[in-house]
């Protein structure tokens, strides 16, 4: 994988750090034990992986993309870190990602965008292009992305790779650095479903760490990966969410859907159409609550505390060193959002934004429950697009935004999705996502379906 990386990660982009010498001396230490007789710690020791950078990982850089990190490296391992270490896992290095996760094309990194490995003059879908791309380039088999609005499983649709988001919960955040903390979640990227089980078992459980996390038992998705390889889905309903499929959709997105609804029927499952009205609102109060968010988390970068310090050479206040920092070391897109955020919790104006924003949350959540109350999973096309070229949307946030229109309801609620390949578009010949959601903590009900899809 070092050899690859070198090779194709100059036109790719995927990694913004590769520790080559770190990483075989990890591989050697799980040959050295296994020749020792030792058990390996996990089914995936010795496996190398690439880490989405906004996750700590001790002795080595986390930028999140950004410049106002760059050079930081942080005092500890962010728990998925470590939970990958402690299995064995080999870490090859950091991937690129939009600056502080806030994007869907892994164009506002700080370094330069990645580039899809499909067709190098297209984006590979964001915040977590860099994860994404390195698997779709075979630069590594496995990756860790982060999931806010759909950062998994949207670049997963577009390079042809599987993303889960699991129960918000359900994989510690400790470590993670926060962008919108009610929504952020750390989860499985890898190129088949029964990979991305077996990592999904690896990094999730309980942490006292994260005040969100759920202390309730891992859900069993490698058994149900395993189940749903066999192919049968009878006795299983399936819920097609009717908001999430039509408008704004690319032709080929709608044919790759429908082909893959007759496949779903011709496994044995039943399907229904269900009806979820709120849902066209979500992205609207998505892109409130998650800057409302972002600003107070974004707090933190003061120039006091971490990474960059612009101005400090006595002639300036301290009031002023932070704002030339901020000012030299935020991107655009972050510079935006903080100011939305801002300003949608200010006095006056909260009721009306971030409050009526938090009232369609609800409603999603509830609209959820009742489909669920149907359908023991829900199924949507990933992405109404395809990868679009790069440079296409850069000047226009909204249409950027709305690229992110399947995804964003199961954050909103917090309950998990899957998406796995569902072929190309006859559009374009470019890959195309199918979500599965499923209800919160039945994470493998989704692992099954895509399995027996797959
Ligand atoms: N595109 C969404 C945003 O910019 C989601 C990003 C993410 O999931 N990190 O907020």
């Amino acid at each position: 994988h070092l050899d690859r990386i070198a090779a194709v990660d100059p036109a790719v982009h995927a990694f913004l750090h590769v520790d080559g010498e770190r990483a075989l001396q990890a591989a050697k230490a799980v040959d050295e034990a296994v020749a020792a007789g030792r058990t390996p710690a996990s089914p995936l020791a010795g496996v190398p992986i690439a880490v989405k950078d906004v996750l700590t990982t001790q002795g080595s850089p986390t930028t999140c993309g950004s410049k106002l990190l760059e050079g930081w490296h942080a005092p500890y391992d962010a728990t998925v870190t470590r939970k990958l270490l402690d299995a064995g896992l080999v870490i090859l290095g950091k991937t690129n990602m939009d600056e502080f996760a806030m994007g869907s094309s892994t164009e506002n990194s700080a370094y330069g965008p990645t580039r899809n490995p499909w067709d190098l003059d297209r984006i590979p879908g964001g915040s977590g292009g860099g994860s994404a791309a390195a698997l779709a380039a075979f630069e590594a088999p496995l990756a860790i992305g982060t999931d806010t609005g759909g950062s998994i499983r949207q670049p997963g649709a577009m390079t042809g790779t599987v993303g889960v988001k699991p129960t918000y919960g359900t994989v510690s955040r400790h470590g993670l650095v926060a962008y919108a903390s009610s929504f952020d979640q750390a989860g499985p990227c890898a190129r088949t479903v029964l990979d991305a089980a077996l990592l999904h078992e690896v990094i999730a459980g309980h942490d006292p760490m994260d005040s969100t996390s759920i202390d309730a038992p891992v859900p069993p998705v490698l058994a149900a990966a395993r189940q749903g390889a066999d192919g049968d889905l009878r006795g299983v309903k399936v819920g097609v969410v009717r908001e999430l499929v039509g408008e704004g959709h690319q032709p080929g997105v709608l044919a790759s859907f429908e082909a893959a609804v007759a496949q779903l029927r011709e496994l044995g499952a039943e399907v229904v159409e269900v009806s979820c009205p709120s849902f066209d609102l979500a992205l609207a109060a998505y892109y409130l609550i998650a800057p409302s968010e972002a600003s107070s988390n974004l707090a933190r970068f003061d120039a006091m505390r971490y990474g960059l310090r612009v101005g400090d050479d006595g002639s300036h206040s301290a009031e002023e060193v932070m704002s030339l920092t901020r000012e030299a070391g935020f991107g655009p897109e972050v510079k935006r959002r903080i100011m939305i955020g801002t300003y949608a919790l200010s006095a006056g104006y909260y009721d009306a934004y971030y409050g009526s924003a938090q009232k369609v949350r609800t409603l999603v959540a509830r609209e959820f429950d009742a489909a669920f109350a149907r359908a023991d999973v829900l199924v949507s096309p990933t992405s109404p697009v395809t990868a679009f070229r790069i440079g296409e949307r850069v000047d226009d946030p909204v249409a950027m935004y709305q690229v992110d229109l399947c995804t964003i309801p199961s954050n909103m609620a917090g309950n998990a999705a899957i998406s796995v390949p569902s072929g190309l578009s006859a559009d374009d010949g470019l890959p195309v996502g199918l979500q599965v959601f499923s209800p919160a903590l039945q994470d493998h009900r989704g692992y099954r379906v895509a399995a027996a899809y797959e």
